[in-house]
């Protein structure tokens, strides 16, 4: 394994490890200034206000350290954030050739089975009686008259 890290990805995985605890640290310091305020609603409106904003804020911290550390640990193309529509396209083949077979053998069976039907609908009428008669049918089945 001669695949190297490079100092970019490292930068990204460690940048966002931080903000992860820094969001990680706002996040928990709602609920400790929320223990810490328990039973003193004299500023509660205000204390809960920054708390939410902390919780929020903290949060997204998480979520945007969260993405860059992923970025970093597994580069932009294995981390999905570069999408290669080519080699994605690559990789499908195979199950879109399949696919398309399956649908052909369909194709190929309903071709037969309306061949077969077709064959049948084909009937002669009887110059006397009406009757409608099988094509190959010498003789009508109703009066027996030759067709
Ligand atoms: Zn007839």
């Amino acid at each position: 394994m001669t695949k190297q890290i490079s100092s970019e990805r490292k930068t990204a995985y460690y940048i966002g490890m931080g903000l992860m605890i820094l969001g990680g640290l706002m996040f928990a310091s709602t609920f400790v200034t929320f223990i810490l305020n328990f039973g003193n609603f004299n500023n509660f409106e205000s204390n809960a206000k920054s708390g939410m904003l902390r919780a929020f804020g903290g949060m997204a911290l998480l979520i945007i350290g969260g993405i860059v550390r992923g970025v970093g640990a597994l580069g932009v193309a294995g981390s999905g954030v570069k999408l290669d529509p080519q080699q994605a396209k690559e990789e499908l083949e195979p199950y879109s050739r399949m696919a398309g077979g399956m649908i052909k053998d369909v194709l190929d069976e309903s071709e037969i089975s309306l061949g077969g039907k077709s064959e049948k609908i084909i009937m002669i009428k009887c110059q006397s009686c009406g009757k409608l008669n099988e094509e190959d049918s010498k003789f009508c089945q109703e009066c027996g008259k030759s067709i």
